[in-house]
């Protein structure tokens, strides 16, 4: 297969290494080339898909242009509005494989999440992919909580109409059993924080979508108790479901064996 990705800045991403590795476990040579989009990103598109690629992974910022291109997209990504994956045959299909990455990964750390209230920082493309994969997983609420409250309320509206059972709000942070950090906080480039208030009753399990450091809202939940995972878990599955998106099914034993080479791969 012919893949690559798109996105602004490229040269930090770990996406060609990885699928460089899942190619060579799948024993299916690939080639995948990043290419750093400057202009617009239809333009991108189209010069890939005249070189024969089949598909795409598409990083920031382009993950919200990237569904208003797409001739057609899943539920989620429709939902998300936001994709991160394009597959090229007859028109573009656009999907987002952070959700069910997101999923994977918390069962993959055994945190079960039905019947549970959840709280999550930050209301970006990534804040709803939590958002979603909480709610299929059976979370009883989900609260988005940044400090665009229009931008927190937008996340929850768009969420609500496809999960009857799970509650979505949009406010200041309020007691949960589970904590995802959506936010670019402790990311590199930007301030190392948590943006957990003192005063919040302590999670049972805590989710940082940043990966690869032990961030300032780790060590919070950890110290208040909490098992805490890292976003590397989420990067590794997502990069799995764009894989079968391409593809065809691995199915979950395949996709756990697979993770473990692939997070060692991640974290070198
Ligand atoms: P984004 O669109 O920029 O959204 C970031 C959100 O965080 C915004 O809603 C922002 O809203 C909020 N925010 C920033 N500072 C905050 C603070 N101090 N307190 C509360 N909210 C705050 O980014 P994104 O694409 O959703 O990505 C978010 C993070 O997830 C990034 O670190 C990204 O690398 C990570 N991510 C990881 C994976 C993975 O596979 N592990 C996948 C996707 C994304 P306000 O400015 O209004 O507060």
């Amino acid at each position: 297969m012919k893949l690559g990705l798109f996105g602004r800045p490229v040269s930090h991403s770990r996406s060609p290494r990885l699928f460089a590795r899942l190619a060579l476990l799948l024993k299916r040579p690939i080639s995948y080339e990043a290419v750093l989009v400057e202009g617009r990103l239809a333009s991108a598109v189209i010069r890939a898909r005249a070189r024969g690629w089949d598909g795409a992974n598409v990083t920031v910022p382009l993950k919200e242009r990237a569904a208003a291109l797409a001739d057609r997209l899943t539920p989620e990504a429709q939902a998300l509005g936001a994709v991160n994956v394009l597959r090229f045959g007859h028109g573009v299909d656009g999907h987002n494989t952070d959700a069910d990455g997101l999923r994977d990964a918390l069962r993959a750390a055994g945190f079960a999440v039905r019947g549970k209230r959840a709280l999550v920082f930050g209301a970006g493309g990534a804040a709803r992919a939590a958002g979603w994969a909480l709610a299929r997983e059976g979370a009883a609420s989900v609260r988005f909580s940044a400090r665009t409250a229009s931008r927190a309320r937008r996340s929850a509206h768009a969420l609500a109409p496809h999960f009857g059972k799970t509650r979505f709000s949009a406010g200041a942070p309020v007691a949960a059993e589970v904590w995802v950090n959506a936010t670019p906080l402790g990311m590199k480039g930007f301030p190392d924080r948590s943006p957990a208030p003192k005063t919040l009753p302590s999670p049972e399990f805590a989710v940082d979508l940043v990966y690869g450091r032990r961030t300032a809202f780790q060590r919070d939940a950890a110290r208040r108790g909490a098992r805490v995972t890292d976003g590397a878990g989420m990067l590794v599955r997502q990069a799995l479901r764009a894989w079968e998106y391409w593809d065809k099914p691995l199915g979950a034993k395949r996709r756990d064996a697979l993770a473990v080479p692939l997070l060692k791969e991640v974290l070198k």
